[in-house]
């Protein structure tokens, strides 16, 4: 905190605000009298920004008069900061390493909008009503008066909203509800659909427009009109951009209906069969007193703990956060997005009690600033959460926690795209915490540093109780062919396998990685496949929506009777999706129970819990599904899993296709055989000598990561070398072309120690609108790497590039 003031004691008359805008400076406002006191760095205040009105986060206070015109803050929206001093800093170390604006960072860090506080709502009495009424009849000049009982009429709203719009609306208010005109009261969250935030909105279609309607509007009607059913309005912005103002405008001409989200009942230890604590085994054990001594000592250290899917990982966890709660410190425990469900969350209830706040993005705003105001007063010391939990404040914080780190969700991949587990590390070092980075399959860069002695390595290597690791055979897809001369989908040794375990009772998982029911339509007498109108991408056919889906964009359009090109009425439906699995397992097994678990079957949290609840409680023998089924579960009756087409991962031009594939299968193989049943796997390819597919049948991590590092080695690929993506993009072909060449120009010759692979057109040129080129830069040096950013950063401004033109991708997860 630098204070300029010539004495300490005087208040402070200007702020220092980062804003979310995409230009990296600093605005200086100054505090109005009364806040003067009362701002901090860290907390959040409302400033007036050209015409609009934006929330920043203040960085310091000071008496420096700027040069210049200066605007007064408008108003202060925490009393106490909402990003600490150590927060703070994070957040310019994640701004300046991966290159992201720092106002849009901090905005990041705080999830919560500018609603961390309860609202308190207003709506008329009766009498009120007719104080309203009156006001339409007669004309009256504007007060204040006149205009909030205006307002009011029909609707209920904020105290924050009128005051925005109203003089003085507080004391008016006060004085109408005196009178009885105005009745009030608290809620945690608001009830008028139109107003609540978008993560608590669904909508559904009601009719076609018959006027004409703007476009974001037209887009999103089209789209609802083809998805029947209730969609969350915030799901939908990944996809239209302006999904919450559209779904609106679309409700108020009545074309569409919104509606709130049922309210969740709050996550109870009901919610999951509680696990006792078990006894730890010497493994679990010795893993434990590593952690524990570290803890004790209260200096940073990195664990990696590798332990063999079902080795009781999350035994060592819990053991590891009491170690850490009886030191009275916090602990922050980090999930996948899909892992944190209601059971999950229900043990660490069942073990913690109230201590523990979970933050989970399918509760509402108001629930999950609940649980961040328990975990900044300190109530709260054990955090739950997914990716953005990495910043939530807890108190004293001591553990850290990345459960599966390896998991590609923990990386952003929109600005600031920072990475969940590496800032969590950056974190903990930051705070003399202890981290423990757990996975059955470490990805290759955190293996690697525990072989460099960065991280400590504790390893669990066998199942609990001596369970076998499941028996996996590889099944060579072509040869089946060859002796059947059929082109199935199953094998006859899966065919097999899944009568026996409904012959005795056992359940199967089958995973096929792909949604949809055919991957592609092409016409049998030109050859056209049918493509996205926005991105380079065939279009999937959705059997039981009877449409054509684009899995980047979502735009659908209904199955076509002939070719949109030849006419031709000869269209092949080609390639099998998860849907069509069910389907054709349906037929096979006309007397199985099966269901299905993707994102076409998930709509909402809860929908995926209810879907595998229903597996672990045997109401259904098989479960089918996508790579979602893959993850962390633990249902002990699951003694066959099957793995219909382990290619699809394998030939996309990715450095990281192997490792992935390697992972996918490793992880669902490891879903058989976790309770008292030993369990096989079988795993259907045509590339049955890939070393990915070969060591997953092994359930061998270490002799693929021996492969993959010398591979990654070869090609300065990371560990070995530092990695940016730089995405030039456009809705304009040429335009995206010209910029990229330009860029191209600017990196040619490559800067001293990088190397630069591109300008070329991304593995798919056109998404969702727009062209896309990249260029990849790789270093030995990272203080290199970011020097080159950000010269590139610096001529994009200098050519006036705006925000969507460029994109930088620190450490990319995905080239595609
Ligand atoms: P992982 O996350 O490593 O795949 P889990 O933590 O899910 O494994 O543990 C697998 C199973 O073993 C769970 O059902 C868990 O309750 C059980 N378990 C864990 N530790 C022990 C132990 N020490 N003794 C007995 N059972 C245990
Ligand atoms: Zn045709
Ligand atoms: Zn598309």
């Amino acid at each position: 905190m630098t204070s300029a003031a010539p004495f300490p004691s005087e208040a402070p008359v200007y702020c220092d605000v980062s804003l979310p805008v995409p230009i990296d400076t600093v605005f200086t406002y100054r505090l109005p009298e009364t806040l003067r006191r009362r701002v901090q760095p860290g907390c959040r205040v409302l400033v007036p920004f050209g015409a609009r009105k934006l929330t920043g986060v203040v960085l310091a206070t000071h008496s420096q008069p700027p040069v210049g015109q200066t605007k007064e803050a408008l108003r202060l929206l925490d009393e106490e900061p909402a990003l600490d001093q150590s927060l703070l800093d994070l957040g310019r170390w994640i701004s300046t390493y991966y290159c992201a604006p720092l106002g849009e960072t901090l905005r990041a860090m705080t999830p919560l909008a500018a609603d961390i506080r309860h609202g308190r709502v207003y709506s008329l009495t009766p009498s009120g009503r007719d104080a309203a009424r009156q006001l339409h009849l007669t004309e009256t000049e504007e007060d204040p008066t006149a205009a909030i009982l205006r307002m009011l009429d029909g609707r209920a709203l904020s105290a924050t909203y009128l005051a925005q719009k109203v003089n003085k609306a507080a004391s008016v208010l006060r004085s109408l509800e005196k009178k009885g005109f105005v009745e009030s009261e608290d809620v945690a969250a608001e009830r008028d659909p139109l107003r609540a935030s978008a993560a608590r909105l669904r909508v559904e279609f009601v009719t076609r427009a018959t006027e004409k309607i703007p476009k974001p509007e037209r887009e999103l009607l089209a789209y609802l009109e083809l998805h029947p059913g209730q969609h969350n309005v915030a799901a939908l912005e990944d996809t239209f951009p302006k999904a919450s103002t559209a779904a609106r405008a679309l409700a108020r001409r009545q074309l569409a209906r919104l509606a709130l989200e049922p309210v969740s009942d709050p996550i109870s230890s009901k919610a999951a069969p509680p696990r006792a604590p078990h006894i730890l085994n010497p493994h679990q054990q010795q893993a434990f007193d590593a952690v524990r001594l570290a803890l004790s000592s209260r200096q940073f250290q990195a664990f990696l703990l590798e332990g063999v899917t079902g080795s009781g990982k999350t035994e060592v966890y819990l053991s590891a956060i009491e170690a850490a709660l009886a030191l009275g410190r916090g602990a922050l425990l980090l999930v996948p997005e899909i892992a944190l469900t209601p059971a999950v969350a229900g043990q660490f209830h069942h073990r913690f009690g109230e201590r523990v706040a979970i933050l989970h993005s399918a509760f509402h705003d108001s629930e999950r600033a609940q649980e961040w105001r328990r975990i900044r007063a300190g109530e709260a010391s054990v955090v739950v959460a997914t990716r953005s939990g990495v910043f939530a404040p807890v108190q004293n914080l001591g553990l850290i926690i990345v459960d599966e780190e390896h998991d590609q969700s923990y990386k952003q991949q929109e600005t600031p795209r920072y990475h969940g587990r590496d800032v969590a590390v950056v974190r903990a070092r930051n705070g003399n915490a202890v981290i423990v980075l757990g996975s059955a399959t470490p990805s290759l860069e955190t293996r690697y540093n525990a072989e460099r002695g960065k991280y400590t390595r504790l390893a669990l290597p066998g199942r609990i109780e001596r369970r076998p690791m499941p028996q996996v055979s590889v099944i060579d897809m072509r040869r089946e062919f060859l002796e059947t001369r059929k082109q199935a989908t199953f094998s006859r040794a899966l065919i097999d396998a899944v009568t026996e375990r409904l012959e005795n009772g056992e359940q199967t998982m089958l995973l096929l990685n792909r949604r949809g029911f055919s991957s592609f339509v092409a016409c049998r007498a030109c050859g056209e496949r049918l493509q996205c109108v926005n991105c380079s991408v065939t279009l999937t056919y959705h059997k039981r929506d009877r449409r054509m889906l684009c899995h980047y964009c979502n735009y659908a359009t209904p199955v076509p009777d002939c070719c949109p090109k030849c006419a031709s009425e000869f269209l092949q439906f080609i390639g099998v999706g998860s849907e069509r699995l069910e389907t054709e397992l349906g037929a096979a097994f006309p007397r199985a129970r099966i269901a299905r678990l993707d994102r076409d079957t998930v709509g909402g949290k809860r929908d995926y819990e209810t879907i595998l609840a229903g597996f672990r409680e045997r109401h259904f023998d098989i479960l089918v599904g996508t790579q979602m089924i893959a993850k962390g579960h633990d249902i002990p009756n699951v003694t066959l899993v099957g793995i219909v087409n382990a290619d699809l991962g394998l030939g996309l031009p990715d450095f990281r296709a192997a490792e992935r594939t390697f992972q996918l299968l490793t992880q669902a193989a490891g879903r058989a055989g976790r309770g008292e049943t030993p369990g096989i796997v079988l795993i259907q390819t045509i590339n049955p000598d890939h070393y990915a597919i070969q060591c997953a049948a092994e359930q061998d991590y270490e002799k693929f990561y021996r492969k993959e590092i010398e591979f990654r080695r070869l090609m300065y690929y990371p560990p070995f070398g530092a990695l940016a993506n730089i995405i030039v993009r456009s809705t304009n072909e040429e335009d995206a072309l010209a910029r990229s060449a330009a860029l191209g120009r600017l990196l040619n010759p490559a800067p001293e120690g990088v190397r630069v692979m591109g300008p070329a057109a991304a593995p798919v040129l056109r998404v969702k609108s727009e062209y896309r080129y990249q260029m990849l830069l790789k270093t030995a040096s990272r203080k290199r790497l970011g020097e080159v950013l950000a010269e590139v950063r610096r001529f994009a401004a200098a050519e006036k590039w705006g925000p969507a033109n460029l994109a930088i991708d620190v450490d990319p997860m995905t080239l595609l």
